[in-house]
């Protein structure tokens, strides 16, 4: 069950990174309205380098939790900037909770969403509002466990949040950023959404095209 579980995994980062490629110009413009421009840049080559290293080790017999642990490490490695880092604790933090032995349940993926997302906030610092991917990534873990809350299985929990997290990643348009590098241009960004709450609510929506086959 490991090694289908690590096989899905690797798919689904591979899906992920094929994305994240196919929309690095726009990621790109996105950043660059109050950024500096580089957050596709960024989230290609991070997402890149993280799924040859989770091919890497996957080929060695690795389970899921060693397979992102490595790409996390990678990507965090490999980017440059702050949403690599951030990435990279996330993956990693996910991937510390998932089983080794039997299949992920929706309550594993969950405890593994709430792990992530608390290790983007320690390292990061920031708080819903600010105007980053925490604005995306704090709806999808509420409404996941909502969903768990109500008997979702993994697909339907994962549709849930991921359809909550693409709505709130939408409203960041609306705010004014308090932190990060869109700081000091943080007018000009009011009207367009933030590009890393844009890109993770578009690499979670890849994720459950991958997980529901
Ligand atoms: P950089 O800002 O270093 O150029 P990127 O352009 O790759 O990095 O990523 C920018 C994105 O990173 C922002 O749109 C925002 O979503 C996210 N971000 C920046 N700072 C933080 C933070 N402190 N906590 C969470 N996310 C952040
Ligand atoms: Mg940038
Ligand atoms: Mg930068």
């Amino acid at each position: 069950a490991g090694q289908d579980t690590a096989a899905l995994v690797v798919r689904g980062l591979r899906a992920i990174s094929d994305l994240l490629h196919e929309h690095e110009d726009e990621l790109g413009r996105l950043d660059a309205v109050a950024g500096d421009g580089d957050h596709g840049r960024g989230m290609s080559r991070g997402s890149g380098a993280a799924i040859e290293a989770a091919e890497r080790v996957a080929a060695d017999g690795a389970g899921p939790a060693a397979v992102l642990v490595a790409a996390g490490d990678e990507w965090a490695a490999k980017a440059g900037g702050t949403s690599g880092a951030l990435w990279g604790a996330g993956l990693r933090s996910f991937g510390d909770l998932l089983p080794d032995d039997r299949e992920p349940t929706a309550e594993d993926l969950l405890a593994g969403a709430r792990a992530a997302l608390e290790s983007v906030q320690r390292l990061g610092r920031a708080e819903a509002g600010d105007k980053t991917l925490v604005d995306a990534l704090i709806p999808f873990v509420d409404e996941f466990a909502a969903a768990v809350g109500d008997g979702a299985g993994p697909a339907d929990a994962v549709g849930r949040a991921a359809r909550e997290a693409t709505a709130a990643a939408a409203r960041t348009a609306e705010l004014t950023p308090r932190t990060g590098r869109a700081r000091p241009l943080a007018e000009r960004s009011v009207g367009t959404p933030d590009p890393g709450a844009t890109s993770l609510a578009m690499a979670l929506n890849r994720a459950l095209e991958v997980l529901s086959g």
